[in-house]
């Protein structure tokens, strides 16, 4: 059996909290990401039928039942994840429908998976019904995103138009556009039901005066998106109180969909 902590699985969400944090956008706890393994996978590094412990979900997921994923701590902190990626993550199956999350790895200061494991969790089987490669979720606060959504109409069309009028690389990375919940209590089924029902037509959710969904086929994928939306959100924040001579013009982004081969999302282009 190899070691876990050798594992690329492992390592590369072990980065991506400590990249995510040097961003500022996951201060004290803020934050979370679960990734689905593929069973073959942990296989190499774990023995699969040795549970540590069980924990019940609240919530139910029938087309999770089994599947296994490594998932960051609540009130861990992604600062310290390097230092001490067994207490802050842990990697879990689901059984019972969903019902129970079986602890394979880690959580080793008698943790539990994040308070946001109900979103996440719904996410994935949203994503996965579309997307079947769908691997990653991720939640942090960036503050561009954030800002905005104190100053600008939350109408996803709206929204959308926004972002990709402010960078060239918008509607390429995110043709799709993003959805927008208003604000919601977090850590509930609710906005996790909320949350999976805007994942099915696209990889960014942004939660109003929160912070941002993501999700992707790795970690790559859905911290680019992040990445990228943040930025032209950080644009629109810089500008938008200022008076504008020009902008990306629906024409100018029909040419970005033609060069590129992206179809931006139906109805949001004139
Ligand atoms: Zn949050």
């Amino acid at each position: 059996m190899k070691d876990i902590l050798t594992a690329p699985f492992l390592t590369e969400l072990v980065r991506t909290c400590a990249n995510m944090y040097a961003h500022g956008w996951d201060e004290r706890n803020g934050g979370n990401i679960s990734v689905l393994l593929d069973k073959k996978d942990v296989k190499k590094y774990l023995d699969v039928k040795k549970v540590l412990r069980t924990m019940p979900t609240g919530f139910s997921a029938p087309a999770l039942d089994g599947r296994y994923f490594l998932v960051t701590g609540t009130g861990k902190y992604f600062k310290n994840v390097p230092y001490d990626p067994a207490a802050n993550l842990g990697l879990v199956r689901l059984a019972d429908g969903g019902e129970t999350a079986e602890l394979l790895w880690g959580f080793t200061d008698g943790g539990r998976f994040t308070s946001e494991f109900p979103a996440h969790m719904m996410s994935h089987a949203a994503r996965l019904s579309v997307d079947p490669d769908n691997r990653v979720v991720m939640h942090c606060h960036p503050d561009s995103l954030l800002a905005m959504t104190y100053v600008h109409d939350l109408d996803e069309r709206a929204f959308t138009r926004t972002l990709w009028q402010m960078e060239t690389e918008c509607i390429v990375v995110f043709p799709e556009g993003v959805n927008v919940l208003p604000w919601m209590l977090c850590g509930t089924n609710e906005i996790g039901e909320a949350t999976a029902e805007k994942m099915k037509t696209a990889r960014l959710v942004i939660w109003a005066q929160h912070g941002i969904y993501g999700a992707g086929r790795d970690l790559d994928e859905t911290f680019g998106l992040i990445e990228t939306a943040e930025k032209a959100a950080g644009i629109y924040m810089k500008i938008a109180h200022l008076p504008w001579k020009q902008t990306l013009t629906d024409a100018d982004l029909h040419l970005l969909e033609e060069r590129f081969g992206v179809k931006a999302r139906d109805g949001y282009l004139s």
